[in-house]
């Protein structure tokens, strides 16, 4: 079904869509260049033509969870692990800070080497000597206590993805020892505290309804987090969805078109699972709403090691490959990256919104 144009329009003017609305608007997989141009014409009203970056660097793949989906989930024998120590970490953001890198995002399996006392040390570490980035995390779920520990060292950003919203679904994804109720409460938690709190969900995880689409969004309205990162659920052999199917390039970009129109002010990367779907999966995604790209930091020894899922992109070339080829890309799609911490920006009292 082709979404009418006045559908996109309510959306783009309003923000917002009633549930049957919104379900008609994702439950078709076709290329709408309406709702594309609505997202993109949104996104230059708001954030111009400027792409943020984020370098990530995943510093570990030690994982004490067995979530179904992830190629680095603990039962996963086969998965060759690594961690890189503090001064490992600090040259990533030494040669991150030289390409022009003013956020870096530490992400990592929930490993326990890496105590709250050891995390600390970390993020001071990089504090001091870059006291003009922003420093985000993104090590999964943690007590209030540790979180606030993290945040005094310097932290300032934490991803978080909630995955799915709705409970049973999250279930089906996840062992008995996690909770959707527990991850909402880390990511309450993690606003409290004052972080600018990124969340999101896989598009077409295995059992994933429509329906569970728009709990996501609505859950998202609820939490108004900064930066909302989705991509294409992944297939990974050694998991136990390994005959699941991935999840598609178009029902992605639709998603994040509607995510900019319902929050217009949102940090939305283009993922490095979309490019990885599709060869220019990264420029639909920009072209579509989102405004992040996050290249990799890491070590080039350890890249292929951190696998979330299958024929991950980039895991061959240098940092500075890396930067060099996304900043074609970005270009390519009619935008420009930007050597900025690149903060949200919130809506002023005045506007509409
Ligand atoms: N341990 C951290 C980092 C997890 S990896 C945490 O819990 O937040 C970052 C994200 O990769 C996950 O939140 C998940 O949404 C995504 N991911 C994991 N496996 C995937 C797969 N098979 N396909 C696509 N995305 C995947």
């Amino acid at each position: 079904m082709k979404v009418s144009e006045t559908t996109v329009k309510l959306l783009a003017d309003s923000g917002n869509l009633p549930d049957e609305v919104l379900c008609a608007l994702l439950g078709t997989n076709e290329y709408d260049a309406e709702l594309f141009s609505a997202a993109d014409r949104v996104r230059r009203e708001v954030y111009g033509d400027e792409v943020y970056i984020r370098g990530l660097i995943e510093f570990t793949n030690y994982c004490k969870n067995n979530c179904y989906y992830c190629g680095i989930r603990r039962d996963n024998k086969s998965a060759v692990r690594y961690r890189l120590d503090k001064e490992e970490i600090l040259d990533c953001c030494r040669e991150g800070y030289r390409l022009g890198f003013r956020t870096f995002v530490l992400q990592g399996g929930e490993d326990p080497f890496f105590s709250d006392m050891r995390i600390c040390e970390i993020v001071s570490a990089i504090r001091e000597e870059f006291p003009d980035c922003a420093i985000t995390l993104s090590i999964g779920e943690k007590t209030k206590e540790s979180y606030l520990a993290f945040f005094n060292a310097g932290a300032n950003r934490y991803l978080l993805r909630h995955e799915t919203a709705e409970a049973g679904h999250y279930s089906r994804l996840h062992p008995k020892d996690m909770s959707l109720e527990k991850r909402k409460r880390c990511l309450f938690d993690l606003k409290e505290i004052g972080y600018q709190v990124g969340s999101g969900f896989m598009v077409g995880s295995p059992g994933q309804t429509i329906e569970n689409l728009l709990a996501d969004l609505r859950f998202l309205q609820e939490l108004q987090p900064d930066m909302i990162g989705i991509g294409p659920y992944i297939t990974h052999a050694q998991t136990p969805f390994a005959k699941c199917e991935s999840g598609s390039l178009e029902l992605t970009l639709r998603m994040v078109s509607v995510l900019r129109l319902m929050f217009p002010y949102a940090l939305i990367p283009s993922t490095t699972a979309l490019g990885t779907i599709h060869p220019k999966g990264r420029e639909l995604g920009l072209k579509a709403g989102a405004n992040v790209v996050m290249p990799n930091l890491s070590p080039v020894r350890v890249r292929k090691l951190y696998e979330l899922y299958e024929n991950k992109i980039c895991t061959g070339e240098e940092a500075a490959q890396c930067r060099g080829c996304l900043e074609r890309r970005v270009e390519s799609a009619g935008y420009h990256i930007v050597t900025a911490v690149g903060n949200v920006k919130k809506p002023h009292s005045a506007d509409k919104i």
